[in-house]
């Protein structure tokens, strides 16, 4: 009997890739398929299983969701660089986050009713209000022991500094690194030179060594690196990836540039669609070979956490799902739903502001419409016609404020939006990556193993 399956379809290479409402999936050699045709007969329904639907939808989402985990604290708008493509615009002077606010932060954070708590310092350089810092990661610590919660601490530092101090305060509290490195220093340096016109690459190289042999004596979390792709970065897919492992780093994130702050100015780094597309496929099997040949293990943050949501079925919370898993706190206390749109703000738009940390309490921020208008934005996949007949719906997402610094519109034109086109051929990669039995062994090995 053939029944009445609903699923979408995607050509890929040669291969049709059939994905149902509840992110099974499977391929076939055929166009349409029906149960006769397939082995995999739990892929098909008589019926839309509304309930079904509901309860892979809370799975994915997490249906006992109590508040956001992932603080994201911009401690000062000042900078020790001068990127070329900054997305903050950050300056040597600008404002710097008080004790008094940080504090106000930490309370508002710790009314979100979460056992564990991350909070992430962010800037400009944050190192660069150092003793706010410092205060700040003890005063957050007190009021998680007081209330018996468990708080983990990051930071986005451009590691471009000669001070052991700062470093050691890292160390000594657990703080985990996450910072910039485009690539061997003709690449790093095109466009991330100090304020000062000089290059902090051997800064970062230095600081590396001494992350990893605190990583090494298992006092730190494996610091970050994440590598903005420009056109600097095309054709040293290689270099870029070996330099990363040099430094006793196997999570390699390539990031596009975004076209906010002070990139916008620069067409000349922005690549297109095609050549990004080209340069992480390729960048991406450098990194499958040699995992399946040389046992190296490495892989890409992106297309792991993609895999992760294909194949657990779950929203990995590091996909970091605005006000759903993360809300951002500007230098002056005024709440965001993403990091991105404190950067916005802080450019002079605040179309995404929430509130403010002296006046909203978290229920307040949490009940206001336009919180909510961004809590039910993760679900775009229903609310878009385009993405709602594109089998990646699912596991898709273009941010809001992507939608809105591209394309000047909120909900995002996906017939013309240069990141759909992006993701369809990131989401085309990972499945052909889950269609080939050779990489399907390695991708599975890096759900089990990544960090
Ligand atoms: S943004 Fe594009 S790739 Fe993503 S779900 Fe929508 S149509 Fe599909």
């Amino acid at each position: 009997m053939n029944k009445n399956p609903y699923y979408k379809t995607r050509k890929i290479s040669n291969i049709f890739l059939h994905v149902n409402e509840y992110g099974d999936f499977l391929f076939s050699p055929l166009k349409k398929i029906s149960c006769v045709k397939s082995s995999k007969s739990s892929f098909f329904n008589d019926y839309l299983d509304i309930e079904a639907v509901l309860s892979s939808w809370s799975k994915r989402f997490n249906g006992n969701w109590q508040g956001p985990h992932t603080h994201i604290i911009s401690l000062t708008a000042r900078c020790i660089n001068s990127c070329s493509y900054c997305c903050a615009s950050c300056a040597e002077e600008g404002r710097d986050m008080s004790f008094n606010t940080a504090e106000k932060v930490i309370d508002f954070i710790f009314q979100i009713p979460q056992k564990e708590y991350f909070i992430e310092f962010t800037g400009g350089e944050p190192a660069l209000n150092f003793e706010v810092l410092k205060k700040t990661v003890l005063y957050a610590r007190s009021e998680a022991e007081r209330k018996n919660k468990k708080v983990f601490f990051s930071i986005v530092t451009s590691l471009a500094y000669a001070d052991d101090k700062i470093l050691n305060f890292f160390i000594e509290n657990k703080i985990t690194v996450c910072s910039s490195l485009d690539g061997p220093r003709d690449i790093h340096d095109k466009n991330r030179l100090m304020a000062s016109g000089r290059s902090g690459f051997k800064y970062i190289l230095s600081n590396m060594k001494k992350l990893n042999s605190a990583l090494k004596k298992g006092k730190i979390e494996p610091p970050n690196l994440i590598t903005t792709v420009t056109s600097a970065s095309l054709r040293r897919e290689k270099d870029i990836v070996d330099l990363y492992l040099s430094l006793g780093v196997n999570r390699v994130q390539l990031g596009m540039l975004e076209p906010i702050g002070r990139a916008r100015l620069r067409k000349d780094l922005f690549i297109s669609e095609n050549q990004y597309l080209d340069f992480y496929r390729k960048a991406l099997l450098y990194m499958l070979e040699l995992n399946l040949k040389r046992g190296i293990f490495v892989y890409e943050k992106g297309l792991y956490l993609i895999l992760y949501d294909i194949l657990s079925g779950f929203a990995n919370s590091k996909r970091s799902l605005d006000v759903f898993h993360r809300l951002a706190y500007s230098a002056d206390g005024k709440i965001y739903p993403s990091d991105e749109a404190r950067i916005l703000g802080g450019g002079g738009d605040d179309i995404m502001a929430l509130g403010h940390v002296k006046k909203d309490s978290f229920r307040q921020i949490i009940q206001k419409p336009e919180t909510r208008f961004f809590l039910a934005y993760n679900l775009n996949a229903y609310l878009s016609p385009l993405c709602f007949r594109c089998p990646y719906s699912l596991w898709c997402r273009v941010p809001i404020w992507h939608n809105y610094s591209a394309q000047n519109s909120l909900w995002g034109n996906m017939i013309t939006s240069g990141r759909c086109r992006i993701m369809k051929g990131i989401f085309d990669l990972a499945f052909e990556i889950l269609f080939s039995a050779k990489y399907r062994k390695a991708a599975e090995s890096w759900i089990q193993n990544a960090q």
